[in-house]
């Protein structure tokens, strides 16, 4: 398999990044240490900041964080 791009680490930043790509059409494959079981069900954040928030929203993967959010106005 020859991608151009190869990201280490199936974290928020590489998972983000391998698919903002591939939105622009670049291929990438995403070298991960940990099982894809454990990936998926490790808790990376309770709150989100709104600047990431509109992040997945504008790359498209925001629709579940809109249905299952719960919005606070604090600082
Ligand atoms: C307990 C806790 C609570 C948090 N709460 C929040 C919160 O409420 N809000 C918030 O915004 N952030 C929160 N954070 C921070 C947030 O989880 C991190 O900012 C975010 O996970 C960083 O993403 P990342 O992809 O850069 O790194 P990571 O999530 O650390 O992902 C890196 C990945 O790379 C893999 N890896 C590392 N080295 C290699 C290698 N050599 N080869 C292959 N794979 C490798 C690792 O297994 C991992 O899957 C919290 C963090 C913790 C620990």
């Amino acid at each position: 398999m020859h991608v151009p791009v190869a990201i280490v680490g199936a974290g928020p930043s590489g998972s983000l990044l391998a698919w903002i790509l591939r939105l622009r059409g670049i291929e990438s494959i995403v070298l991960e240490s940990r099982s894809c079981e454990y990936v998926e069900q490790r808790i990376r954040a309770g709150v989100l900041e709104q600047g990431t928030v509109d992040m997945l929203n504008k790359a498209g993967v925001g629709d579940r964080l809109e249905k299952e959010k719960m919005s606070h106005c604090g600082v």
